[in-house]
């Protein structure tokens, strides 16, 4: 199998992080939330990019790791005491890591976009995580600009009653799988298509600054879905059209941020989910996204994710 080792290790690594960052929402995010301290988010996030850049620079030396954070902060005398705690996390899965080699694992993730690199979100969806609500660990691997293998946790998400902690996986050529994070055996899945449900969903964010809540419901409305929106953070809502949960992700450019540029962790594993569930990914003015440009996708604005049969409706609506 291709990527066979590459999807290994990033399952992996995305499982060792997700067990990381729910220890910390178990211990101590709680108490932030009442003292309106954001800090440990903070500690989830260095200690989740932490062990999985120490995994990837293991196994793959050569590959460069394009991240969310880096540790410059955390190297400065003030943050010594924050940095104790991001280093006992990781020692709750690596015993023997020191917080230098903490702060150096975060820092390989410091990379630039090249002709193989990996993208990371070590938190993506963070309002969510401190909401108790939907995040996503969301790694990816890239070449040449296309995408070749996405891994996707989502330690709140549930399709089932019963069965809470959800991974996507999908490699280039050879579709995608939902499967338990904890682990279990992987599911193929399948985007809903138009005959399967006449009552088709669409998903966009909580957060109403990351996108255009009106034009959204008014372009869902002209492509034929009536139902009321799924509001999730983070990517969870790429593993929902991914799965056939829903048939329409729309993120249009906020009318406050016109200007803003995507961020290529924020999509990578999303987006190869979607294509691998037979679903469709493209920016509002139906471009591809453009994972060769640097860690932003400069080139597109917006993003429009679907089952593929509503997705030239939906950019005719817009
Ligand atoms: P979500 O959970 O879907 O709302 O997305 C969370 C992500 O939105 C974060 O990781 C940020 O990188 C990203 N973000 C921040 N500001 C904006 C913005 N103005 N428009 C779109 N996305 C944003
Ligand atoms: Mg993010």
């Amino acid at each position: 199998m291709p990527y066979e080792s590459e999807k290994q290790i990033a399952i992996q690594a995305v499982q060792a992080a997700a067990q990381l960052c729910e220890q910390v929402r178990r211990e101590i995010v709680p108490e932030a939330i009442e003292k309106k301290d954001k800090s440990p988010v903070t500690v989830a996030d260095f200690g989740a990019q932490a062990l999985i850049c120490r995994a990837l620079s293991t196994a793959f030396p050569q590959d460069a790791v394009v991240g969310e954070e880096d540790a410059a902060e955390l190297r400065t005398p003030e943050m010594a005491e924050r940095l104790a705690q991001v280093t006992q996390y990781v020692q709750a899965i690596v015993p023997d890591a020191t917080a230098e080699q903490v702060t150096d694992w975060i820092d390989h993730g410091n990379g630039q976009v090249a002709s193989r690199y990996w993208t990371l979100d070590p938190i993506d969806g963070t309002k969510g995580f401190l909401r108790g609500d939907q995040y996503a660990i969301a790694l990816a691997l890239i070449e040449d600009g296309e995408i070749k293998v996405g891994v996707l946790g989502c330690p709140a998400l549930s399709f089932t009653e019963g069965q809470t902690g959800l991974m996507g996986v999908a490699v280039r050529g050879a579709g995608a799988t939902l499967s338990p994070l904890a682990g279990g055996t992987p599911q193929s899945i399948q985007v809903v298509s138009a005959e399967q449900s006449d009552n088709l969903r669409f998903v966009e964010s909580v957060e109403s600054g990351h996108g255009d809540q009106s034009r959204q419901a008014a372009v869902a409305k002209a492509a034929g879905i009536t139902q009321d929106s799924l509001r999730m953070d983070s990517q969870a809502k790429y593993m929902a059209v991914a799965a056939g949960e829903a048939a329409l992700y729309l993120r249009l450019p906020s009318p406050k941020t016109p200007d803003y540029r995507e961020k290529i962790w924020d999509h990578a594993a999303g987006v190869i989910l979607v294509e691998e569930s037979g679903g469709r990914v493209t920016d509002i003015a139906g471009k591809s996204l453009d994972f060769s440009l640097g860690a932003k996708l400069v080139n597109n604005q917006g993003v429009v994710v679907s089952n593929g049969s509503i997705h030239d409706p939906v950019l005719a609506a817009l």
